[in-house]
């Protein structure tokens, strides 16, 4: 018998999925605490208060549908709500499950290295100095979108100006905004035209003397659809909050739009003419999610809705060159991330707004006055926004050291080996460390709030099998970890995600060995996802090794 360690259960992140896998947790009665680097909870709504950000779930669904109380106390005042209004609602979260008492803020985990002899995690802070804490489990909550990642070009730090990255914005200390910055008159450059992006942009473009849009790649930004929601509209969502959960549950992202149940090339083109103008203009996702049922697997009727959208930004840009540059023609609609915009394209008509297409003119470094680029122009500016995204996915995880039984950690492993997980939540060779959220789990590509809370509810089965037997270790079965990754990769070569660099796909440009595409995520939708777990679950929690052992079927003897 080993020694006891400190805690039953540590979460890193007080984020969306790290409150309420800690709140779960100690409602089980685990002896539980929480590590946040931030100094209150709310992870990527924390940190990212840059001038327009605001979510593109529809804000009703972008939340705890577990709580009924939430639900019926929290008004949303906005179809797509503004950040300081989501860092509202998860206060409130945080407030309803008292959840701060059992957080430690303002620390980073910097590694945690399994220990063989006792069983248990050591966990080291950046600030702890030599004094680590132990835990038996312990649980990634650090976010899929969390890592903010700087552009690799030259200088960067050597700008005299004022410079913010879109995912560490100053904040207002007395409020959930970002800090009062007046950018009026100001001579601004934003690098990136991700979601990100383009929300600053057309934010910034209202006030600034000159906006520089550097743009690396295009995306196909479509309407974002955004209305206040009157107490009449908010009262009518509490009331059919049920019916609203269980139809997003059967999307395939837990989002409310779902696919249309025709292949695109059967409909005849007037008819899906009128279907694209009226899913264009449409909320949120309706044209990305709410499509024929075949786009983003058909090259065919990819080409189809990618020229529908090339027609709209090509009606909505008066410059046909500027026009032309802001379109896509390396992948499809729909096959990268889509940017949810309000009037984005109508910037580029705006005189103080200017496009630099770094595909012709790269930057060639950044210097004090401003930025220099491959063709020797200097545009000097007083501010850079960088909007250069994230290494996303496996990024929070890759900035922190796991070491597993065989003391190599787990950046080490996937360098070695590639990632490969067990339902995305495990990995072999690191007993009872969970990847919340993690590459290749089947709420990466979903509405978070939602589909997270429903891996974590799945979670809260796996966590009582462990109380209720008195289990030590939970490990992921090899067998079972190498058919995962094989179903993963065959799901995604199936879609057009698969075959398009993205952050989806794992390729990021700023990051050494982030330059292949990736197996890191499940392709199979929400639905399945779920049901696969309930069958797991149901087959005595096939794939999981419990103190070494597959799960005791109840009709064998012990
Ligand atoms: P992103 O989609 O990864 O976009 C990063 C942008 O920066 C891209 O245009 C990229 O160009 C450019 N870039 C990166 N490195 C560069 C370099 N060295 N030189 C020039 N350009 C460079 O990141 P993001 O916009 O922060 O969005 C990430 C994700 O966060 C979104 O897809 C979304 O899921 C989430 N998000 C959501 C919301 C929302 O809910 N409303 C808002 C913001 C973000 P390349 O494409 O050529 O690499």
């Amino acid at each position: 018998m080993g020694k006891q360690p400190d805690f039953d259960a540590v979460v890193i992140g007080a984020g969306i999925t790290g409150m309420y896998q800690l709140y779960k947790l100690r409602e089980q009665g685990f002896r539980v605490k929480g590590i946040e680097a931030a100094p209150d909870v709310g992870g990527a709504w924390f940190w990212n208060r840059y001038p327009g950000c605001r979510v593109d779930s529809e804000s009703h669904t972008y939340s705890y549908f577990w709580s009924d109380e939430l639900k019926q106390k929290f008004n949303w005042t906005e179809r797509f709500a503004g950040q300081p209004e989501v860092l509202s609602y998860l206060q409130t979260a945080a407030d309803l499950m008292d959840i701060r008492k059992n957080y430690v803020f303002n620390q980073r985990v910097r590694h945690a290295r399994w220990d063989n002899e006792n069983s248990y995690w050591i966990v080291q802070l950046e600030e702890g100095g030599s004094i680590p804490f132990t835990t038996r489990f312990l649980f990634s909550a650090m976010g899929p979108l969390s890592a903010p990642q700087m552009p690799n070009v030259p200088g960067v730090y050597t700008f005299e100006g004022q410079w913010w990255h879109t995912g560490r914005w100053p904040r207002d200390p007395d409020s959930n905004r970002g800090a009062d910055i007046d950018f009026t008159g100001k001579r601004v450059a934003v690098v990136g035209t991700g979601a990100s992006g383009v929300q600053v942009i057309q934010e910034m473009a209202k006030v600034v003397k000159d906006l520089y849009v550097y743009q690396r790649s295009p995306n196909w930004c479509c309407p974002l659809g955004n209305a206040p929601v009157s107490q009449q509209e908010m009262d009518e969502i509490k009331a059919n909050y049920t019916a609203l959960n269980e139809f997003c549950d059967t999307t395939l992202s837990g989002f409310p739009h779902k696919w249309i149940d025709q292949h695109t090339l059967d409909v005849p083109a007037e008819e899906r003419e009128a279907k694209y103008q009226e899913l264009y203009k449409g909320p949120g996702f309706s044209l990305w999610l709410g499509n024929y049922k075949d786009y983003l697997e058909d090259p065919e009727a990819n080409a189809v809705v990618t020229e529908f959208v090339t027609r709209k930004i090509r009606e909505r840009v008066k410059d046909p060159v500027i026009a032309e540059k802001l379109t896509p023609r390396d992948h499809g609609y729909g096959t990268r991330r889509v940017p949810m915009e309000t009037k984005y394209f109508e910037c580029y008509n705006q005189d103080n707004v200017h496009l630099i297409d770094l595909r012709e003119t790269p930057i060639e470094q950044v210097e004090p006055n401003g930025i220099r680029t491959s063709d020797g122009n200097l545009t000097e500016v007083d501010v850079i926004v960088y909007a250069t995204g994230f290494y996303a996915i496996r990024g929070s995880l890759s900035r922190v050291e796991i070491y597993g039984k065989d003391g190599r950690s787990l950046n080490q492993v996937w360098k070695d080996e590639g990632v490969e997980t067990y339902l995305g939540l495990m990995v072999d060779g690191f007993p009872n460390f969970f990847t919340l959220v993690g590459p290749q789990n089947g709420t990466v590509f979903c509405n978070i709030p939602r589909c997270s809370a429903a891996a974590i509810d799945w979670n809260d089965g796996l966590m009582q099998n462990v109380m209720d037997k008195g289990i030590t270790t939970i490990e992921a079965d090899p067998k079972a970890q190498d058919e995962w990754n094989e179903l993963c990769t065959t799901l995604l070569a199936k879609g057009l995600l698969g075959k398009t660099s993205s952050w989806f796909t794992g390729v990021n440009k700023n990051v050494e060995g982030a330059q292949k595409r990736e197996v890191l995520f499940y392709a199979g939708g929400i639905p399945e996802f779920k049901e696969l777990c309930v069958d797991i679950q149901n087959d005595n929690w096939r794939g999981f090794l419990f103190d070494g052992k597959p799960a005791v079927k109840q009709s064998e003897p012990a």
